[in-house]
């Protein structure tokens, strides 16, 4: 994925990291619409350091050259590949697909336009941009807990959360660990107004989920929230690219 910017899609291209589901159809895999067709356009470049992150080929220089993990695509060439599928949900995610905002207005007008919906996964610390608070486009919210390793200060933006909260489009999705995490839970939502939330246990193998999700779903359950897996880690042995 080493195509100069030149080449593809220019400096006003997206930088993408990967784009799946076409070749080989998949699901959402969490959140609200766990379970439905989609397909994904993954994002290069986060904000965050997360030390679980399972994407760390979009940000961790220290591991991966950029220009091997990522290249630039234009809005038409990823409009073209998103329509060169009938499934209807188009996921946009990371990294953190929200440092490319204003590139990504064009695109989803685009898919809009040709009747597909639209998904964002983002950690929630920037303004989403209100020309993308409209029909058919969702966001799932996935604050970072301390679980994460990263300081308070960079993965909680109130501002953020509150105009999420606010939209009506969006559900707050929690990576979580353990049951003493879901009173850090708490508090956020109480603090921010979030709703739904979706409480998804932390995990990149089959037998770490179904662990963590039978220590977290009775106290999940106690409070009335929605308990959501990560389908693509169970369903697919190799879940990269799924
Ligand atoms: Fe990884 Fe998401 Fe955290 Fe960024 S916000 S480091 S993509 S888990």
């Amino acid at each position: 994925m080493s195509t100069p910017a030149a080449a593809a899609g220019g400096p006003t291209g997206l930088i993408v990291a990967e784009c799946f589901g076409v070749d080989q159809p998949t699901f959402q895999g969490e959140g609200p619409s766990c379970g439905c067709p989609a397909l994904f356009i993954r994002l290069s470049r986060c904000n965050l350091t997360c030390d679980w992150c399972d994407t760390k080929e979009t940000w961790d220089w220290s591991r991966y050259d950029p220009r091997a993990v990522s290249k630039r695509m234009s809005v038409a060439d990823l409009h073209t590949w998103a329509l060169s599928s009938p499934v209807e949900l188009v996921v946009v995610t990371g990294g953190e697909p929200l440092i490319q905002q204003e590139k990504l207005i064009p695109l989803v007008e685009g898919l809009l336009a040709a009747g597909k919906r639209i998904e964002f996964e983002t950690n929630g610390t920037f303004v989403p941009d209100p020309v993308l608070l409209v029909d058919g486009v969702r966001f799932n919210v996935s604050p970072k807990l301390a679980n994460s390793g990263v300081a308070e200060e960079r993965r909680i933006v109130p501002a953020a959360l509150e105009a999420f909260a606010a939209s009506g489009q969006a559900a707050f999705k929690f990576v979580t660990r353990t049951v003493a995490e879901l009173d850090e839970i708490s508090t956020l939502v109480d603090r921010y107004g979030l709703d739904p939330v979706y409480v998804m246990p932390e995990g990149t193998t089959p037998e770490a989920l179904i662990e963590t999700t039978r220590v977290l779903a009775d106290a999940v359950a106690a409070r009335r929230w929605h308990l959501t897996q990560r389908l693509h880690v169970l369903a697919f042995p190799n879940p990269r690219g799924r």
